[in-house]
């Protein structure tokens, strides 16, 4: 894979990559787990299509190939594709995990690579085969999108805002005195001054792009995948406590 471009084809995929396409002439990119057997898991967005940048569901699409090709579960985002329905005629693309921070920041177009580490194989195909099979979560909620699926996937990481905290005052109020003082010293690097703002390069843009990678940032946290969708009801209330919980639990480690 070259600098500009993370273009593969598709016998060089190997099951447990990273892969994306990308949707309306460049618009957005769409990113699954490959899982092997032409098959790709991958997180869309169920219901209604208020966000642009999201992939939503088609109930409709018929697959001429596979006759589970499309599966999910009621009301989970997770979908099971086909490699073709999922690239739909678009050119195929390879994540690039453990890339050193200089092949990084080189990168002329962001969501392309991490400095992160990958798990090992089946690992990652276990996290994405468990959250096809238990949920990934609420979009609107979350602001989990496809790039976070396939990046959970292969890490086990998570923002800690993407738990929740990240959301206005809930911060101060639910999480307890540990998270708050970890929240406190390390992250205000991470948000851009308004001066800085104001004068933004190309080159600042790259740094704070790196500076908010997976892989470099210090607000992430490993969560097993049985954690995750397993423990957690994402869609009420009683999910805040159980994210609590969790985010205790790990932050205790
Ligand atoms: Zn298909």
């Amino acid at each position: 894979m070259g600098l500009l471009t993370n273009r593969v084809e598709k016998h060089e995929i190997k099951p447990g990559d990273h892969i994306y396409t990308y949707r309306a002439v460049f618009a957005y990119s769409h990113h699954g787990i490959f899982v092997g057997g032409s098959k790709v898991v991958h997180f869309t967005r169920v219901g209604n299509a208020s966000s642009s940048n999201s992939e939503v569901y088609d109930e409709n699409e018929e697959c001429p190939t596979f006759p589970d090709c499309g599966f999910r579960h009621p009301d989970s985002g997770v979908v099971l594709s086909c490699l073709d329905c999922f690239l739909r005629n678009g050119s195929l693309y390879c994540f690039e995990y453990g890339v050193t921070p200089s092949v990084f920041i080189a990168k002329v177009r962001g969501g392309t690579c991490t400095t992160a580490a990958s798990d090992p194989t089946d690992m990652v195909i276990h996290r994405a085969m468990y959250l096809l099979q238990n949920g990934f979560g609420n979009y609107d909620v979350f602001q989990n999108n496809c790039e976070d699926f396939a990046l959970y996937c292969k890490t086990g990481l998570l923002t800690v805002d993407r738990l929740g905290v990240g959301r206005s005052g809930q911060a101060s109020s639910v999480i307890g005195a540990p998270l708050a003082a970890l929240l406190s010293s390390p992250l205000k690097f991470l948000v851009p001054s308004p001066v800085g703002m104001a004068t933004v390069t190309a080159g600042m843009y790259c740094v704070s792009r790196y500076a908010t990678d997976i892989g470099v940032r210090t607000d992430v946290i490993k969560v097993a995948v049985e954690d995750l969708a397993g423990s957690v009801r994402w869609e009420n209330n009683e999910g805040v406590a159980a994210q609590d919980a969790i985010l205790e639990r790990q932050l205790l480690r």
